[in-house]
C-alpha cells in the first residue's frame, strides 16, 4: 500500500499530535528524506525518529523540572569563579555535589558564611544540576517557606504542604537567619527539616556560625541542637569566607579592561597575606 507522500505526511504529523511526540513530528520529515537518499533500512530510520523522540522527552522533563524547583534566578556553576573563594570552596568537592549522589543518599549541604560569598549562587547551580538530573528540587527562602507553613497552618492545610515539601528530592532553604522565627515558625521549620532526615536531601544556605543558630529559632538551644545534630549528621558543611564578591570584583581596577573602569573603585585593592 503507498499513499501519496503529503497525504501519509499529514497523517503521521496527526498521530504525532495525537500520541503528544513532537520530537517524532519534527524529524520525521527530514529524516524520510535522508533515508531515502541515503538508502537506510527501515529499522535504522525508525531508531532514529525515536531517538529523537526521546532526546525531546528528556529535554522537556528537565525544563519542567526547572520550572518547579522556581529558583529565583539561574546560576551556574560555569560562572562560578573558585579562584574569588580565598581556597573556601574547593572546585573538586563542588563538582562532585554536582555528579548528585549525595542527594541519592539523602544527605544534606550546607552552606554558611558571610554574605556576598556566592552562597546563594553555588545553591542554585547545584540545584540546577541536581534539576537536569530530573531530580524533584524547590528552592525557598527560609523567611518565605516559614510564612509558607504558618499560612498553612492556619487554613488546615499544613499536611498537604508537608506532603508536598517531602515530595521533593532536594529542598534548597536559602538565607537561614536574616529573619529571625517566632517560636511557632522555627518549630514548623524544624518539624519539616527533622521529618526529612534520611527520607530527602536539604540543602541550606546560612549567613550564622553554627553557634548563632538559636538566635533564629526563638532562643530555643533545644530544638536548635536537635535540628543541628539531624543536619549535620549526613552533611557536607563548606564555609565561605572573605568579602563579597561584588565588592571584590569592583574593587579591581587591575582587571578592568583597557579604557579603564568604568566606575571608580570603592576602596583600594586589597593583598592577600
Ligand atoms: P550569598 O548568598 O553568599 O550572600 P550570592 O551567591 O548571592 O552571595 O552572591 C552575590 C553575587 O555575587 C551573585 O550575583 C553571585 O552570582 C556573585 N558571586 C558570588 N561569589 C561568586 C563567585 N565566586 N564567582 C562568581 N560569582 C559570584
Ligand atoms: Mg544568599
Amino acid at each position: 500500500m503507498s499513499r501519496p507522500t503529503t497525504l501519509a505526511n499529514d497523517l503521521i504529523a496527526a498521530q504525532a499530535r495525537d500520541l503528544k511526540m513532537p520530537g517524532l513530528a519534527r524529524v520525521f520529515e527530514p529524516l524520510g528524506r535522508q533515508a531515502l537518499e541515503e538508502h537506510w533500512s527501515y529499522e535504522d530510520y525508525l531508531h532514529d525518529v525515536l531517538a529523537a523522540e526521546q532526546v525531546s522527552r528528556q529535554e522537556s522533563a528537565v525544563r519542567n523540572r526547572l520550572r518547579e524547583a522556581r529558583f529565583p534566578e539561574i546560576k551556574t556553576l560555569d560562572t562560578f569563579d573558585f579562584t574569588a573563594t580565598d581556597s573556601a570552596v574547593s572546585p573538586a568537592v563542588v563538582a562532585e555535589l554536582a555528579r548528585g549522589a549525595w542527594i541519592a543518599r539523602r544527605e544534606n549541604v550546607i552552606f554558611a558564611g558571610p554574605i556576598g560569598t556566592g552562597k546563594t549562587h553555588l545553591a542554585i547551580a547545584l540545584g540546577v544540576e541536581a534539576a537536569r538530573q530530573r531530580r524533584r528540587v524547590l528552592f525557598r527562602r527560609a523567611a518565605d517557606l516559614v510564612c509558607s507553613l504558618l499560612e498553612a497552618r492556619d487554613a488546615r492545610e499544613l499536611m498537604r504542604l508537608q506532603r508536598r515539601l517531602q515530595y521533593v528530592e532536594l529542598l534548597v532553604i536559602d538565607e537561614l537567619g536574616f529573619v529571625p522565627f517566632d517560636r511557632a515558625g522555627g518549630e514548623l521549620l524544624f518539624n519539616l527539616i527533622t521529618e526529612r532526615y534520611e527520607r530527602g536531601s536539604v540543602l541550606l544556605t546560612t549567613n550564622l556560625a553554627f553557634a548563632e543558630w538559636p538566635k533564629v529559632f526563638a532562643a530555643d538551644e533545644k530544638l536548635t541542637t536537635a535540628l543541628l545534630d539531624c543536619l549535620a549528621h549526613h552533611a557536607t558543611v563548606i564555609t565561605t569566607k572573605g568579602k563579597s564578591y561584588r565588592m571584590k570584583q569592583r574593587a579591581k581596577p587591575i582587571d578592568q579592561p583597557p579604557g579603564g573602569p568604568t566606575q571608580p573603585p570603592l576602596t583600594k585593592p586589597t593583598r592577600k597575606e
